[in-house]
């Protein structure tokens, strides 16, 4: 399995992604939202697009659908229920469903309602796998809600899906967060060594060439993984007094939610 990371460069600071087999070059595109880049990228390594996948349905994962699909012909992958919100939808994913690239690539849909409530992420199942997470998971951060997500919804995949993956799981989002995430976290959770030692070398940085984070390294700098951090509940306690002595691991989700909905 190759992946190709493509930084779109624009104002939200979408990553799109072409996964590859090296057998066939057959490609998919996740969230091809930057087209031109897309197409460009697969001609340049000689892959051919046979589908598209969105994460979701929001318009900067979308919004490149048609122009990749009239260039190449690729078949259209969404989760199930998004038939509504994405046109032209081929084939509707559950749990579990694969979508196979090539001769050698495997990907298993992982149904992660929170962010909307028709979101997919990819898992592979690799030597060292890795997770397309769409704006679920970020580097250091979770999805927001508020564009027809849910807080309880996004906690729930966090602690039943995504924390039980393998840490060595290699995370890529659909979007280059890690500055300002790492910038929340040490915030909430001042002491936190990772986080420290981390965003020097994030900070203005190129995010074409940003760090591949590991589910490992999210459990340590990832405030939505440290839901039972002492450290993290104290200090929140100084914006919700009151917050009970042993909060709830979905009460501290949920306030962290609210937090960063602000920072
Ligand atoms: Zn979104």
């Amino acid at each position: 399995m190759i992946v190709e990371r493509i930084w779109t460069g624009n104002a939200y600071r979408n990553f799109n992604y072409l996964i590859a087999c090296p057998e066939t070059g057959e490609a998919l595109a996740i969230d091809p939202l930057d087209h031109e880049k897309t197409l460009a990228t697969a001609r340049v390594k000689g892959w051919q697009i046979t589908q598209v996948l969105n994460t979701h349905e929001h318009y900067d994962h979308t919004g490149g659908n048609e122009a990749v699909i009239a260039a190449t012909g690729a078949k259209l992958i969404a989760h199930h229920k998004a038939g509504g919100r994405i046109a032209r939808v081929d084939r509707g994913v559950k749990a579990g469903d694969v979508i196979k690239v090539g001769k050698t690539v495997e990907l298993e849909c992982m149904d992660t309602p929170g962010h909307t409530m028709c979101h997919i992420c990819l898992r592979s199942h690799t030597d060292q796998p890795a997770l397309f997470s769409g704006d679920t998971l970020f580097n250091a951060g979770a999805g927001n809600v508020h564009n027809g997500g849910d807080v309880s919804a996004l906690y729930a995949t966090f602690v039943e899906q995504l924390a039980r993956l393998p840490d060595n799981t290699r995370v890529y989002p659909g979007h280059d967060y890690i500055e300002n995430n790492l910038r929340f976290t040490l915030a909430r959770e001042p002491d936190n060594a990772a986080a420290k030692a981390l965003l020097p070398t994030v900070a203005d940085h190129d995010p074409a060439k940003s760090v591949v984070t590991t589910l490992r390294q999210e459990k340590q700098f990832n405030t939505f993984f440290r839901l039972t951090s002492p450290s993290v509940i104290a200090r929140l306690r100084e914006s919700f007094p009151d917050l009970p002595d042993e909060p709830d691991a979905k009460t501290v989700f949920i306030k962290l939610r609210e937090l960063r909905n602000q920072w």
